[in-house]
């Protein structure tokens, strides 16, 4: 694939409330395998020189024999443990990788990620240093006020909604992480994106995403993504 090293951060440490269900969303079965097996499976595919995956600490002995062994997702380097909000996990996970160039930071509950989309996001990164799949808003945005009346409407041909994978050169996006750990500013972070935004002068770059690309999160979603993977 290339001759730069790239790693992938595969996130699974969140709790998943929203999906009201017994079994976590990133284990449920999808067509037979779990959902976080589409995310690891298309980075081996990609060929990344390996794969992090960020577990809550209970499910590391379940990852590695249920989900890595079992399937012989052989990329995989190591399996660590995440944190209280998803920017504690993605640093667990930065601070595991060995040695590269670019990292790949992907929500391990988008299983829909495509070949094409990481290779759009691997050309833009070698050329931007950072960059995110994102898909133009379909509907018109709302900003809303503290009691929920619509306060701003953002001009929608320039609103975008992000996605992951979130892919950066690795020196830039550690440094970013290793300045917000550092700082005590209290930030709302709820992508990596912004920490590059506020602790660096970068400009990261929007990548066409996909409308597919969906993060699971509610009984919903789960549908629309076993049609989606069936035809893999
Ligand atoms: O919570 P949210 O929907 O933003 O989670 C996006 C991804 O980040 C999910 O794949 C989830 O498992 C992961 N996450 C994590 N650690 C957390 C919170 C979320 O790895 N503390």
């Amino acid at each position: 694939m290339q001759a730069k090293k790239c790693a992938a951060i595969v996130l699974a440490a969140g709790s998943g409330k929203r999906m009201k269900s017994n079994v976590k969303k990133q284990y449920m079965q999808i067509n037979g395998r779990p959902l976080i097996y589409y995310s690891l499976k298309a980075f081996e595919t990609f060929g990344v020189n390996e794969i992090i995956l960020v577990t809550s600490q209970n499910e590391i002995e379940y990852c590695r024999k249920q989900i890595v062994e079992k399937y012989g997702i052989t990329s995989v380097s190591s399996i660590v443990a995440g944190g209280k909000e998803r920017y504690d996990s993605v640093y667990e996970g930065l601070k595991a990788i060995k040695d590269c160039d670019y990292v790949f930071i992907h929500d391990g509950a988008r299983p829909c990620i495509s070949q094409e989309i990481l290779n759009n996001c691997f050309e833009t990164v070698r050329k931007y240093d950072a960059c995110v799949a994102a898909v133009p808003a379909k509907d018109t945005i709302k900003i809303a006020d503290e009691n929920q009346f619509a306060e701003i409407t953002p001009e929608r041909s320039k609103v975008w909604i992000v996605q992951t994978p979130q892919v950066f050169q690795y020196s830039l996006v550690k440094k970013a992480y290793d300045t917000m750990f550092a700082s005590v500013q209290e930030l709302m972070i709820t992508d990596d994106a912004m920490v590059v935004e506020n602790f660096t002068d970068k400009k990261v770059k929007l990548v066409m995403g996909s409308y597919y690309n969906i993060k699971v999160t509610t009984q919903d979603d789960l549908l629309l993504v076993k049609d989606y993977l069936s035809e893999f």
